[in-house]
């Protein structure tokens, strides 16, 4: 169990803006941060940070918390989990009262096969021979920590004499449960390329066949240390060229980053079995680097690299795309001794956006008409993408691409509206001020509950319940909390602002009393009476009058 002053003081050294920046890009907003939700897909954000509240709300999904809640939900981790991988993020160490961490046991484990696979490749000659014949130098194994996994029964016997628990190499995905219920080694026979995580640790491997298994390239299964989608290959080795040389080369493979990094290209790195993910962007974004597309010229290597392009132009990076003709991949050219014109493809990378209307346009026949109107679509559709200077820019090149006019292209666009936090909508400011007020000063609830009731909140009934309740953790409280635009009003103010409400409320009444067919006569002149002469002058003169809901 990890202590709980341990967690507490964990809690007081990180800050909701630095944690959830790590996951997902944030941008100032007034005095919060905003972003798209991880949590749900949409384009325009309404997902808030607030610094001061240190808590997370999304206006769309309605999901929040704090730091410890955001790395549980998009990580799909369990609580302590969570304040594990918090610990883990900050070089925090936490103090358990009982037993030893989970995570470090995984981590453990980890660490003792990377050196062992490390080992073996020393007296592996057919492994060791076959990373020769790919020009792969014996500085570069050691660098990357490059290894071999020999069969099954070693793997087993190996975890047996060291005494790693089973269940442990499990979560570190070194072994499976059969269905039998007996253990298998994941990866067996095949050339070994520990992952790192971002901060060095081992976190996983790559293993590439030497026994022609069907599958080239197997990874690690996701697990909690591990995390395929968020996690780029060769990061922490070109991290510091990243950011000296405010460049990124993202390539599609293992041996590609190291072929690149032997030939003096230290900031390659490659997404892990799958192409890049909006996942991948705020890593990406890490010391503003140009982002250079290094991928194979054949018909899977251009559609990802499509795919990543229009993503990175959507999200504002500045960067390019090489495809390597022939059927090459970097690594061949760089071990055929060609640096000199992998170095030239990359400095002559065709930039993002010139890239992306090409191969979109291009992909249609534009000799027929209606191929052409859905190249125009298309086209325009990913403009609309970009920020305005940026669409503004590219419009003449589309337009020519297509042979058509660039007005065609213009101003008919609407520019996309921010979804509105609520308390945008005028008419519901008085309601959400009196609940923002009472959130903010919960010693003045009683005097509000004296005069009012929960039922004339009407849409935000369950708002008010929720927080005479004391609820935080409900998410119109949540919202409410970090609506930044509210004022917090003191005691007079909300006095004259409850006046002026119960005043609206009375009139409404009245309306319903003047249209209300089955009550009495003398009950209704009676009330009518009674609110016009009595209740309203009374209001208007100051006093807080009770609102009567019996009636
Ligand atoms: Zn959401």
């Amino acid at each position: 169990m990890i202590d709980n002053a341990s967690i507490e003081s964990l809690k007081n050294n990180i800050d909701i803006v630095d944690v959830i920046g790590n996951f997902i890009e944030l941008r100032k907003a007034g005095a919060n941060y905003k972003a798209n939700c991880p949590f749900h897909g949409e384009k325009t954000p309404s997902f808030v940070v607030s610094p001061s509240k240190q808590i997370y709300h999304c206006f769309g999904c309605g999901v929040g918390g704090d730091s410890i809640k955001f790395v549980m939900e998009l990580e799909k981790l369990s609580y302590p989990e969570s304040i594990e991988k918090l610990a883990s993020m900050y070089n925090f160490s936490l103090s358990y009262s009982k037993g030893s961490s989970d995570y470090s046991d995984a981590k453990r484990v980890l660490e003792t096969i990377q050196t062992w696979y490390v080992k073996n490749l020393e007296n592996n000659d057919t492994a060791k021979q076959y990373l020769l014949s790919r020009g792969v130098s014996q500085n570069s194994i050691e660098h990357f920590g490059i290894g071999y996994v020999p069969e099954g029964a070693s793997v087993m016997h190996f975890l047996n004499a060291t005494l790693l628990p089973m269940p442990k190499a499990m979560e570190a995905g070194i072994i499976a449960q059969g269905e039998n219920g007996g253990f298998y080694a994941r990866l067996v026979e095949r050339i070994t390329f520990p992952i790192f995580s971002a901060s060095g640790s081992v976190v996983g491997f790559g293993g590439r066949t030497i026994s022609n298994h069907p599958a080239k390239y197997i990874n690690s299964p996701q697990t909690k240390l591990f995390n395929k989608s968020r996690l780029l290959y060769g990061y922490n080795l070109a991290k510091e060229s990243i950011y000296k040389n405010k460049k990124l080369i993202v390539c599609e493979g293992y041996l590609d980053v190291v072929m690149f990094h032997q030939a003096g290209f230290t900031e390659a790195v490659a997404s892990m079995g799958t192409a890049l993910t909006p996942e991948h962007l705020p890593l990406l974004r890490k010391g503003e680097p140009k982002v250079i597309l290094a991928y194979d010229g054949d018909k899977a290597g251009v559609a990802a690299a499509l795919k990543a392009a229009q993503m990175l132009a959507i999200a504002n990076f500045d960067g390019g795309v090489v495809l390597f003709p022939d059927g090459q991949d970097p690594a061949d050219l760089i071990a055929k001794g060609e640096s000199e014109a992998v170095a030239k493809l990359l400095r002559e990378a065709k930039p993002l956006i010139p890239f992306v209307l090409e191969k979109l346009i291009y992909s249609y026949d534009l000799n027929d008409p209606r191929a052409k109107e859905a190249a125009f679509g298309t086209a325009r559709q990913f403009l609309e993408g970009l920020s305005q200077i940026i669409k503004d820019a590219y419009i003449p090149m589309a337009a020519t691409l297509l042979g058509v006019a660039p007005a065609l292209f213009g101003g008919q666009t609407q520019p996309s509206r921010a979804r509105e936090s609520f308390s945008q909508r005028k008419d519901d400011i008085a309601q959400l001020s009196i609940l923002k007020t009472l959130l903010e000063k919960p010693e003045l609830i009683d005097s509000v509950l004296d005069v009012i009731d929960v039922n004339m909140f009407g849409g935000y009934a369950g708002l008010f319940s929720a927080l005479i309740n004391g609820e935080s953790e409900q998410p119109q409280v949540r919202s409410l909390a970090v609506d930044e635009s509210l004022q917090v009003m003191n005691e007079e103010e909300l006095q004259s602002v409850l006046r002026n409400f119960l005043i609206r409320h009375y009139d409404i009444k009245l309306k319903d009393i003047v249209a209300d067919r089955d009550m009495p006569f003398s009950k209704k002149s009676f009330l009518i009476r009674k609110i016009k002469a009595d209740i309203i002058p009374r209001l208007k003169k100051g006093e807080l009058v009770v609102y009567e809901t019996n009636w």
